[in-house]
This record gives C-alpha cells, structure tokens and sequence, in this order.
C-alpha cells in the first residue's frame, strides 16, 4: 500500500473532524477517540482512487502537553483500524510548533505549508484536493494553498459526506 499514487486527494483536518474534539487538546490515546463511521468513509474514498492526507496542528508538543511521539502512537492506532479493513491513510503531516513557545513558524494552519508540502510530494493539482476542517484556519489553509475548503461542524465527522468527494465541490 505504500507508495500508492494518485491524482486527486482528501486533505482532512484531525481533531474534530477525524476523531473527537473534547474542546481541548488530544494528549493521550485513550482520548483519541475515532467518530463513527469514519474508517469505513475514508475506504470508500480510497478505493475510488482518493488519496488520503491527514493536516493536523499539534502545538500541544510545544506546550509539553505531549510528545511528537504520542501523536505518532495515535496515527499508528488509526492506521491499524484501516489497515483492519485493507487500506491506508496516505500520510500525516503535523505542526508541532505553538507560536507562543518556539515562536511564529511556517506550517501551523492557517499557513499552507503542510498542504502545498503534500501537494509537492504527490504531485496534486490544487484542483484535484478537497480539504475538509472545523475551523476557519483550515478553511484558510486551504485557500492559501489553493484548495477548496470545506467546513464541517465540529465533531460531526465525515460518514455522512458523498461517497464521492467531487460531490463536495
Ligand atoms: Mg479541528
């Protein structure tokens, strides 16, 4: 499954759209808690040739609040329940950076580094992407990069989007 390619992809936030926000951060596995139906939407997605991408802002490392290596722990978990239904997310790109420890970096949304990084590695045509968030800077890191945003409610989750995400634009 690694080193799949494509032409068209997902962008999708983390907390809040993939698993459930309490409103705060995410800090241990326990809490990362998958919203229903979302492994069995991003299958059909990945089986009609969509790319899967995770963005995610994690400034919690920053804050101390939790170690890079705890989210990859999380990311893994989630792998596991795709990889248990024959697929996998493509990547995950996160920003561990919070402006108000290590200072003002690149790639925290609403910056569109991670996104126009991804879209590099891949060779995506921002045509081609969709990326869904539950907020306004995921909306502006989609516009930054080019990409059509679309805004979720918060923890609503993504089981009842079209099973084609061109139905999205
Ligand atoms: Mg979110």
């Amino acid at each position: 499954m690694a080193g799949r390619t494509f032409e068209k992809a997902v962008f999708l936030d983390r907390d809040g759209v993939i698993n459930h926000d309490p409103g705060d951060y995410t800090t241990t596995l326990d809490d990362f808690e998958i919203l229903p139906g979302t492994v069995e939407k991003l299958k059909i997605w990945w089986q009609s040739g969509w790319g899967l991408i995770v963005i995610t802002n994690q400034g919690g490392i920053d804050k101390g609040m939790y170690s890079a290596s705890e989210v990859r722990a999380m990311h893994q978990y989630l792998q596991g329940l795709c990889a248990a239904q024959g697929f996998a997310i493509d990547a995950f790109y996160f920003c561990p950076h919070h402006p108000e420890y290590s200072g003002k970096c690149l790639c925290r949304k609403p910056g569109s580094l991670m996104i126009e990084k991804a879209m590099h590695h891949f060779q995506l045509k921002p045509a081609n992407c969709v990326m869904l968030g539950d907020r306004e800077r995921d909306m502006d890191s989609a516009s930054g990069a080019g990409v059509r945003g679309v805004l979720l409610p918060i923890n609503r989750g993504i089981a009842a989007l079209p099973d084609d995400p061109a139905l999205l634009w």
